[in-house]
């Protein structure tokens, strides 16, 4: 079980309820690793999602799926690499047929500081030359002059996991209950709140970040594993999904709404031309946009007020952080261990 210097006993708001069921509220990534986890400890568990299976109206639907606690680290805590690296071992537990083969850094000769600075920020990768970029993306060959291959990484496509995952917590004797509301107030048993973004009405803190996306299609190019550009605004990366898809994300703006902006476009798409010319020929099959969930400090939460835990704030590390939180908020009810780092108490 995960332990940290930041785990301890002791001090607990209430003692751990050995047989009370657990209801989730919200079936993101967040909401489905919780409910999945507390399934398979042998609670009666109830996920409650207001939508429908699709899933379409969560954040997660529209994620880049990437499991990249190395080169995260460029922009965020440790923390988030703490957790991350955790969460790498859930995902290869539970989840053994994830690809684990890697991301890929690149970078023009002109960002060619910015490539050296995200290098220096970050741990676990290796320095390949223009023929080892060749080597593991044949499709790039002669595109860039050196890269940064962090192996130990993964990346899930969200619209395929998400309903595996649903899949698993009704094998593991849960229960779905889609285009379900309910009110946190009328449940028995301990609630655990994954609602995303909609929680700004109890978390007034919460804010959306919103990403952009594009997919297209071609069979010009072939790519194994996500390739991050190293570009001075944003880091633009394209994922592989099956069918010769690509997903290029993403954008991240300070906004609460969803539309997808011209300059935003513009961006995506001259990254993808930027990383191999022959993306110029794609076609668009799809322009989206999610609000990531955040509190000020960008850190992941899980707020423990008696029998209502609310798991929230996950921000651009759902995939990569919902199963070592679920571990944590599963500790927390069953043995009493708390997480200083990211467990607050009422
Ligand atoms: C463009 C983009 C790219 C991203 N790429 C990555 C990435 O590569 N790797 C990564 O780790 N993260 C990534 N993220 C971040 C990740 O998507 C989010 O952190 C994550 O989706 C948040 O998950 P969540 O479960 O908290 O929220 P959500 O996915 O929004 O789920 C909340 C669910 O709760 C439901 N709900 C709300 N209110 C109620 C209610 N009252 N009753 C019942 N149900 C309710 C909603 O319908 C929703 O389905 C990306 C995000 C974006 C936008």
């Amino acid at each position: 079980m995960y332990q940290s210097s930041a785990t301890q006993r002791g001090h607990l708001p209430v003692a751990p309820r050995g047989e009370s069921p657990i209801s989730v509220i919200g079936a993101g990534i967040a909401g489905a690793w919780q409910a999945l986890l507390f399934a398979q400890a042998g609670r009666a568990v109830t996920l409650h999602e207001r939508s429908d299976a699709a899933m379409t109206q969560s954040t997660s639907y529209w994620a880049g799926g990437m499991l990249a606690p190395y080169c995260e680290a460029e922009v965020s805590e440790p923390l988030i690499v703490r957790l991350g690296i955790r969460s790498l071992g859930l995902w290869r537990e539970h989840f053994p047929q994830t690809p684990f083969n890697g991301s890929l850094v690149v970078a023009h000769a002109r960002d060619r500081a910015d490539f050296e600075r995200f290098a220096r920020l970050t741990t676990g990768h290796r320095r390949l030359d223009a023929q080892g970029v060749s080597e593991i993306e044949p499709s790039l060959e002669g595109r860039f002059r050196e890269g940064l291959f962090y192996a130990g990484e993964g990346h899930v496509e969200p619209r395929q996991i998400l309903p595996e995952l649903h899949a698993r917590i009704t094998a593991a004797g849960g229960t779905i209950k889609f285009n379900s509301e309910p009110d946190a107030e009328d449940i028995d048993g301990i609630v655990i709140d994954c609602r995303g973004l909609a929680a700004r009405d109890t978390q007034r803190e919460l804010r959306g970040v919103k990403g952009e996306i594009i997919l297209i299609e071609t069979d010009e190019v072939e790519l194994s594993r996500p390739v991050r550009l190293i570009h001075p605004r944003w880091p633009l990366y394209v994922i592989p999904r099956g069918g010769n898809r690509f997903m290029l994300g993403a954008t991240s703006i300070e906004s609460g709404d969803n539309g997808v902006s011209v300059r935003s476009a513009l961006e995506l798409l001259g990254a993808a031309y930027a990383v191999h010319p022959a993306f110029a020929e794609a076609r668009i099959v799809e322009f989206g946009s999610g609000l990531r969930p955040a509190y000020p400090d960008n850190l992941p939460r899980i707020a423990v007020d008696n029998d209502k835990i609310a798991v929230n704030g996950l921000y651009r590390h759902g995939f990569l952080l919902a199963p070592a939180l679920a571990e944590l908020t599963l500790s927390y009810v069953a043995r009493g261990v708390i997480d200083n780092e990211v467990m607050q108490c009422a």
